[in-house]
């Protein structure tokens, strides 16, 4: 048990959150790797939710907002992280979410939508050999026929690159978490929210509410993805003294 003192706390209860996950059959022990990459962009943001990141949420919203077919594609470190706010997301979007891993594994795939419905997910969809999607290889092309496959968008956070430009190949947009703004899908997202999901969620799903609530606040000002990435590589670079 880590103490709440701790002042570090909220990260290594992250860390057990998905050692958790991998205990559980949830997460693959590759997801670990992924979690420790993520926590090293994370320290360099000094674990706090950045203005480009907040104005990256505002865009989110409205994107996923506007979307005829939102779609909301969960891996292993996501269901582990944040499966409540998964649900609450999906259900504000009226959205499907549908189970998407790297390393195929239908006993994984299972656990992760057995965790979902856990948390309250009333609609989750499985990939299935019905559907493809095309521009990629390896396990992550199965979808299925009524979720990725007819999405418009697809929120993918903590996506890997091929993936990601796979569903831009397709046409379809993308929005994605990511603390890496260099990684590939960063790069090719429409909107990359550069900040720990585990806070960046949350404000997402307010951000929906509160666009829901007041749809005068929906207005999409100018956005630029590439802007935004590169705000958080400088701030990154920035020395810590
Ligand atoms: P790419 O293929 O896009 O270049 P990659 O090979 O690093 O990236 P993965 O290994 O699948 O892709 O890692 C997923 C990404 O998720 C990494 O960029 C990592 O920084 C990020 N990440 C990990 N944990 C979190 C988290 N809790 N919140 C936000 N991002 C995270």
């Amino acid at each position: 048990m880590i103490p709440r003192s701790h002042p570090r706390y909220l990260s290594l209860a992250t860390r057990d959150a998905i050692v958790k996950g991998v205990e559980n059959g949830v997460t693959s022990i590759h997801g670990l790797i992924a979690h420790g990459r993520g926590e090293a962009f994370d320290y360099l943001i000094g674990e706090k939710t950045r203005a480009f990141a907040k104005e990256a949420i505002r865009a989110a919203a409205v994107m996923l907002l506007k979307a005829k077919r939102p779609v909301i594609s969960v891996n292993g470190n996501v269901c582990a992280l944040v499966p409540k706010e998964m649900v609450t997301l999906a259900k504000r979007l009226n959205a499907p979410l549908e189970v998407n891993i790297f390393h195929a594994s239908k006993r994984r795939e299972a656990a992760i939508k057995k965790a979902l419905r856990e948390a309250g997910a009333k609609n989750v969809l499985m990939p299935t050999r019905k559907a493809k999607l095309p521009f990629i290889d390896h396990n992550r092309k199965w979808v299925n026929p009524e979720g990725i496959a007819k999405a418009d968008i697809v929120f993918v956070p903590l996506e890997d690159g091929d993936r990601c430009l796979a569903l831009r190949k397709s046409g379809k947009k993308v929005v994605t978490i990511d603390l890496n703004p260099l990684s590939r899908t960063a790069k090719t997202a429409n909107v990359t929210i550069v900040d720990n999901i585990i806070r960046a969620l949350p404000l997402l799903n307010q951000e929906i509410e509160k666009m829901q609530r007041n749809t005068a606040a929906m207005r999409m000002s100018k956005y630029n993805n590439k802007s935004v990435l590169k705000r958080a590589e400088q701030e990154m670079r920035k020395s810590k003294e």
